[in-house]
């Protein structure tokens, strides 16, 4: 598909390589094609933005990075009958309760299991169990359960910066529990970084080489 100027392609990453002359192999697989060979494509430039599973992707370059993954749930309850107009945080039991638009979402817990473990979906229900105590009139006809993950580094920072291998694969992952307030930080140093720009933040806590 081709978007101002540029085309999205979608298709799982299976491997990156150095060429001799500098530039960035990536080996992909489309949906459908899987088990086929992979196709190939010439980047002048990567960002690995892969959220829980970029460390896989930069170990094909020969960098090692400790991520693993905090996994967590939240549980959202369509036309809950309730109206809170705050984000609600009970402390104790660490469960925050969020009024959105699409219902009441109460989320919280973090799961040491590895990122192809099944959900357990007794944790999203625990939950809810917590948000009825919360709300004991809440009507909980209409529930959907997600479980994610929280892509984690042992010092709690993110890994943004180039690969010491290749200085045109460029690592953005890592940022834990606060990924979607990150992103547009992130996103910005990158995007500086790609233009051989200076960084307008000190990126040295966040090299790879800190491991
Ligand atoms: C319960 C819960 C609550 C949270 N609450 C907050 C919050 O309130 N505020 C906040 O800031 N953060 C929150 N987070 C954390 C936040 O969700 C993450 O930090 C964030 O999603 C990480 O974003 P990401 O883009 O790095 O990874 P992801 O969102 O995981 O995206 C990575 C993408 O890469 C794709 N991918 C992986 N490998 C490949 C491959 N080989 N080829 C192609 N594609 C690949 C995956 O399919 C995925 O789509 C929460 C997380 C959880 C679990």
């Amino acid at each position: 598909m081709a978007v101002d100027g540029g085309k999205l392609l979608q298709a799982e990453v299976r491997s990156l390589a150095n060429t001799a002359d500098g530039r960035v192999v990536v080996r992909t697989v489309r949906a459908g094609t899987a088990g086929s060979e992979p196709d190939e494509i010439d980047a002048d430039a990567v960002v690995v933005a892969a959220g829980a599973w970029s460390h896989r992707l930069a170990a094909t370059l020969g960098d090692r990075i400790p991520l693993q993954t905090q996994r967590g749930y939240h549980v959202t309850v369509a036309n809950p009958g309730v109206n809170p107009t705050l984000v609600v945080n009970w402390v104790r039991p660490r469960i925050f309760a969020s009024p959105m638009e699409i219902g009441m979402r109460f989320a919280g817990t973090v799961e040491i299991a590895s990122l192809e473990a099944a959900p357990d979906w007794r944790r999203a229900d625990a939950l809810l169990t917590l948000g009825r105590r919360m709300y004991p009139g809440m009507d909980v006809a209409q529930v959907s359960r997600w479980m994610g993950h929280r892509p984690c580094l042992p010092d709690s920072l993110p890994v943004i910066g180039r690969s010491p291998r290749a200085s045109n694969v460029f690592y953005a992952f890592g940022h834990g529990h606060v990924g979607m307030c990150g992103a547009s930080g992130t996103g910005r140093t990158i995007a500086e970084l790609v233009a051989g720009e200076q960084p307008q933040i000190d990126i040295s806590p966040f090299g790879v080489d800190r491991f």
